[in-house]
C-alpha cells in the first residue's frame, strides 16, 4: 500500500494517541477491494473515562479564552487541512471508498471551511444589554461545557468538523466517536487542531460501536450530544439523552422528494437528479430519491437520464478519472440489492443498473426504478445507496401531498422555470432544506438539517451558535431593593 492507513493508535485523548488494545478489535476495510487496510480498538471503559475527564478539565480554561483567540487556532487548523488536502483525501477515499475525484474538493475542504466560518464567527458572540429603566440586564452567551458528537460512515472528515468546529468555537469540549465502520479520518482532524494550537483535552476521538457511543451520551458530564445518523439511532440516542436532560443536534435520515415540472431545464433537472443519487455512490442522507417527474416529460427525463448514466466511470477510487465508486461496505451493500429485489417484485420498472459489478470491492451499478408508485418499499424507505425511484405526476397540488407524506423532512428539490411556482413548491415542502434548480449544495453559510423524524436542530451557518452555547441572564439593580418585610 503506497500510503500508511494503520493509526498511531486508536483514540486521541488528552492531546495524543491512546491505546488499549483490550478493546474489541475492529478491522478497517478498504470498500474498493474488501481488504483490511488497517485495525482500530473499541474504546474500553477506561478510555471513555479518560476521554471524559481530560474533556472536563480542559473545557473551562478554553471557555476563559477570548474569542478571537480560539478563532485564530481553529482558523489555523483549517489552513492546515487545505494544504494537506491530497493526503487527507487519499485517506478518505481509503475510509469511505468515495472517489478521490470527490474526496478531493468536498470533504477535508468542507471541514477546513467549517473551521474558518466558525472561527471567523468565534470572536463576534456577544451577549445582549436590555435597559429596563433605571436597571438593567445583560446576557452572556456561555457554552454547553463536554459536547459529543457521534458520526455517520458517509462524510467522516466533514462531520468531525460540523460538530467540532462550532462546538470550540463557543468554548466547549469536544468528544468525537467516527462510525465504527470509518475510524480513521477524525483522529487526523484531531492531530490538525492539536498542531494548529488547541489545548490538549479539547477535541478527543474515541472508537466504538453503538454501546461506546451510549457510555458517552449517558455519562452526567456530558451536556450536549450532536448525532449523525439514521432515525432508529436517533430514537435511541435521543431517549438517552433526554434522560439526564441533554442539549441534542439529531441530523438523521430521509427520502427526499425533488419534483421535476414539465417546463424544467431537462439537461439541469437530470443534473440534479444524479447530483442527488449517485454521488458517493448514493450515500447521502439529503438525496432527492423520490423523483417526482411530470408525466408530459418522464420519457425524455429518462432518456436522457440513462444516456449520462453510460457516462458514469466505475473503477479504482484512486484514480482521478473515476466518477463513481463503490459502496462503503459489503453489509450496505446488501441492504440495497435487497431493496433492488424489493422494488422488482413490486412491480417497478428497472431502467439501468440493479446488479452488483462484477469486480473485487463493494460496488453497485447505478440504478434507476420508474414507475414507481407511493406504496413501494423503495419509495418509503431510505435506501441509502445508488438507487433513484422516478414517480409519475400531473399537477401541482397532487405532487405537493405526495412528496410531503412521508415521516421524513430532510431535504426537497424542486426544477421549474416558474419562479412563483419554484417559491411557492419551496414554502409548501415540508423540510429542513430545500433546493430550487439545483440539489445538495451544503455551504457552511447556510444551516443545514431536519425538519420531522429527520432531525432536531441545525448544523452550519449562524444557527449552529444556538445549539453549542446557551444563554445567561444577569439581571443588575441600580435601585434599592424593594422587600415585602
Ligand atoms: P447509524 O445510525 O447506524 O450509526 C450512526 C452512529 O451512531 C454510529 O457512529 C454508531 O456507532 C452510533 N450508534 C449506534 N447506536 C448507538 C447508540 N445506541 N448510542 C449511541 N451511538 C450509537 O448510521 P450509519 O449507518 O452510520 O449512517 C447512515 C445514516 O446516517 C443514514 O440514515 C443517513 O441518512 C444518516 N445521515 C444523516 C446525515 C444528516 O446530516 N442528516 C448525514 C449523514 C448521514
Amino acid at each position: 500500500m503506497p500510503y500508511d492507513t494503520q493509526p498511531a493508535a486508536s483514540h486521541f485523548i488528552d492531546g495524543a494517541y491512546v491505546e488499549d488494545r483490550d478493546g474489541t478489535p475492529i478491522d478497517v476495510i478498504y470498500p474498493a477491494t474488501g481488504k483490511v487496510i488497517a485495525r482500530v480498538h473499541a474504546a474500553t471503559p477506561a478510555i471513555v473515562e479518560r476521554a471524559i475527564a481530560s474533556a472536563k478539565r480542559a473545557q473551562s480554561d478554553w471557555a476563559a479564552l477570548s474569542g478571537t483567540e480560539r478563532g485564530r487556532i481553529l482558523r489555523r487548523a483549517a489552513d492546515l487541512m487545505r494544504a494537506r488536502n491530497h493526503d487527507l483525501s487519499v485517506l478518505e477515499t481509503y475510509d469511505t471508498g468515495k472517489p478521490y475525484q470527490e474526496t478531493s474538493v468536498a470533504d477535508a475542504t468542507s471541514g477546513a471551511d467549517a473551521l474558518e466560518y466558525f472561527g471567523g464567527l468565534a470572536a463576534t458572540l456577544t451577549g445582549e444589554h436590555i435597559q429596563l429603566g433605571e436597571n438593567w440586564v445583560y446576557t452572556r452567551r456561555e457554552p454547553l461545557g463536554v459536547c459529543v458528537g457521534i458520526g455517520a460512515w458517509n462524510y467522516p472528515t466533514q462531520i468531525a468538523c460540523w460538530k467540532g468546529a462550532p462546538a470550540l468555537a463557543c468554548g466547549n469540549a469536544v468528544i468525537f466517536k467516527p462510525s465504527e465502520t470509518t475510524p480513521l479520518c477524525a483522529l487526523k482532524v484531531a492531530e490538525m487542531l492539536v498542531e494548529a494550537g488547541l489545548p490538549a483535552g479539547l477535541f478527543n476521538v474515541v472508537q466504538g460501536m453503538g454501546e461506546v457511543g451510549n457510555a458517552l451520551v449517558t455519562d452526567s458530564r456530558v451536556d450536549k450530544v450532536s448525532l449523525t445518523g439514521s432515525v432508529p439511532t436517533g430514537r435511541k440516542v435521543y431517549a438517552a439523552a433526554a434522560e439526564g436532560i441533554k442539549h441534542v443536534t439529531m441530523e438523521l435520515g430521509g427520502k427526499s422528494p425533488l419534483i421535476v415540472f414539465e417546463d424544467a431545464d431537462i439537461e439541469n433537472a437530470v443534473g440534479g437528479a444524479i447530483l442527488g443519487n449517485f454521488y458517493s455512490s448514493g450515500q447521502v442522507c439529503s438525496n432527492g430519491t423520490r423523483v417526482f417527474v411530470h408525466r408530459a416529460i418522464k420519457e425524455a427525463f429518462l432518456a436522457r437520464l440513462t444516456e449520462r448514466l453510460g457516462n458514469a466511470v466505475i473503477g479504482d477510487p484512486m484514480d482521478p478519472a473515476v466518477s463513481f465508486g463503490p459502496m462503503v461496505s459489503q453489509r450496505q451493500r446488501d441492504i440495497v440489492l435487497d431493496y433492488i429485489a424489493k422494488g422488482q417484485e413490486e412491480g417497478a420498472r428497472l431502467v439501468t443498473g440493479g446488479k452488483a459489478v462484477d469486480r473485487e470491492g463493494f460496488y453497485l451499478e447505478p440504478t434507476v426504478f420508474a414507475d414507481v408508485t407511493d406504496d413501494m418499499k423503495i419509495a418509503r424507505e431510505e435506501i441509502f445507496g445508488p438507487v433513484m425511484a422516478v414517480l409519475d405526476f400531473e399537477d401541482e397540488d397532487e405532487v405537493m401531498a405526495r412528496a410531503n407524506d412521508t415521516e421524513f423532512g430532510l431535504a426537497a428539490g424542486v426544477f421549474t422555470r416558474d419562479l412563483a411556482r419554484a417559491h411557492r413548491v419551496a414554502a409548501r415542502f415540508e423540510a429542513g432544506t430545500c433546493y430550487i434548480n439545483t440539489y445538495n449544495d451544503a455551504p457552511v453559510e447556510a444551516p443545514f438539517g431536519g425538519a420531522k423524524s429527520s432531525g432536531v436542530g441545525r448544523e452550519n451557518s449562524k444557527a449552529a451558535i444556538e445549539h453549542y452555547s446557551q444563554l445567561k441572564s444577569v439581571f443588575v439593580r441600580m435601585d434599592d431593593v424593594d422587600a415585602p418585610f
